[in-house]
C-alpha cells in the first residue's frame, strides 16, 4: 500500500514552484490531489496533466484564498469532486518587496492577506471538514493533516521584506496555536520553512551567476534547493511515518538557519 493511498489532499497555489513539486510527490505516494490555483489556470492544468501522466488523480480548481467566498467555494468544490479530504497544504505565497519607509499599505495589506489570513481560511475550513469526518483507521492514524508553507524568515529578519517576514512569522504561531487547539480532535498540523529554492518568487536571486554566487553564501550546504526537496518532505509530514510529529517547522534549507556568517567563529 502507498504511504497516502487513497488519501484527499489540497494544494494551495498548486501551478507553479514549491506548490507544484509538493503536488507531484503527494500523486505519487497515492493521494488524489486538487491543484489550487488564482489566476495561472494553464499552469494548474499542467500540473494536473503530469499527475495523470504518472497514473495519478487530480484536478486544477480556482481561488484566491484570500477571499473568504471563493475559499469556502474551493472546499466545496474539492468534497464534490472527492468527497472526503485527508490533506491541506497551505502553500500560496508572494512577495511584494518594498524597503519600510516605501512600504504602501496596499502592498502590506496584500501580503498579509495572501500569506497569513489565506493560510488561516483553508485551515479553518480543513480542520472543520477534518473534524466532521473523524479518523478512516484504513487510511491514517490521523483525522486529517495540515501542513503550513512558512519560511526561513519565519525566525531570520529580512530587511527590505517586512510584510513578507510578518506574514511568516504570524504562520509560525498560527501553525503552534492550531496544532495545541486541534490536537485532541487527532489533527496534525506542522510547518514546512523553506530556504532558497529555486522558483519563480526567486528568481532575481538565482538568475545570474553574480546573483546565484552571492545566494549560495547563504546556504552552508552549497546548492540551491528544487521544489521535489520540499515535495518529498511533504509526503513524509503527511504521512504516518511522521505521526508523532506536531507543531513543529521543518526547515529544508541547507543550512541557510545555520547563520552562516558566524562559520569562522569571527
Ligand atoms: P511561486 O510564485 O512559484 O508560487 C506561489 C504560488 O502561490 C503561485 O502558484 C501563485 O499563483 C500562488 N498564489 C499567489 N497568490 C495566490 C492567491 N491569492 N490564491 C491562491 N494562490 C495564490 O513561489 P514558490 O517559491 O513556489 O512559493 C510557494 C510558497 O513557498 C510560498 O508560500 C512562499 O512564501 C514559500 N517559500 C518559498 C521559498 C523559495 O525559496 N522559493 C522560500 C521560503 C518560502
Amino acid at each position: 500500500m502507498q504511504r497516502l493511498q487513497d488519501q484527499v489532499a489540497l494544494v494551495t497555489g498548486g501551478s507553479s514552484g514549491i506548490g507544484s513539486g509538493v503536488a507531484v510527490c503527494l500523486a505519487q505516494a497515492g493521494a488524489k490531489v486538487v491543484v489550487n490555483y488564482s489566476s495561472s489556470a494553464d499552469g494548474a492544468e499542467a500540473v494536473v496533466d503530469e499527475i495523470k501522466g504518472n497514473g495519478g488523480d487530480a484536478i486544477a480548481i480556482q481561488a484566491d484564498v484570500s477571499q473568504e467566498d471563493q475559499v469556502l467555494n474551493l472546499f466545496a468544490k474539492t468534497d464534490e469532486a472527492f468527497g472526503t479530504l485527508d490533506i491541506l497544504v497551505n502553500n500560496a505565497g508572494l512577495q511584494k518587496d518594498q524597503p519600510l519607509t516605501e512600504m504602501t499599505l496596499e502592498a502590506w495589506n496584500k501580503v498579509l492577506s495572501v500569506n497569513l489570513t489565506g493560510q488561516f481560511l483553508c485551515a479553518r475550513e480543513a480542520a472543520k471538514a477534518f473534524i466532521r469526518r473523524g479518523v478512516v483507521p484504513e487510511k491514517s492514524c490521523s483525522a486529517g493533516k495540515i501542513i503550513c508553507m512558512s519560511s526561513v524568515h519565519e525566525v531570520i529578519p529580512w530587511a527590505g521584506h517586512c510584510n513578507y517576514a510578518a506574514s511568516k512569522g504570524g504562520v509560525m504561531l498560527l501553525m503552534k496555536s492550531m496544532a495545541q487547539e486541534l490536537a485532541p480532535h487527532k489533527i496534525r498540523v506542522n510547518s514546512i520553512g523553506p530556504g532558497a529554492i529555486k522558483t519563480p518568487i526567486n528568481k532575481d536571486a538565482w538568475e545570474t551567476p553574480e546573483a546565484k554566487e552571492k545566494l549560495l553564501n547563504l546556504i552552508p550546504y552549497n546548492r540551491i534547493g528544487e521544489p521535489n526537496d520540499v515535495g518529498k518532505a511533504a509526503v513524509w509530514l503527511a504521512s504516518d511515518d511522521s505521526e508523532y510529529i506536531h507543531g513543529i517547522t521543518l526547515f529544508i534549507d541547507g543550512g541557510m538557519t545555520l547563520y552562516p556568517g558566524f562559520a569562522t567563529g569571527g
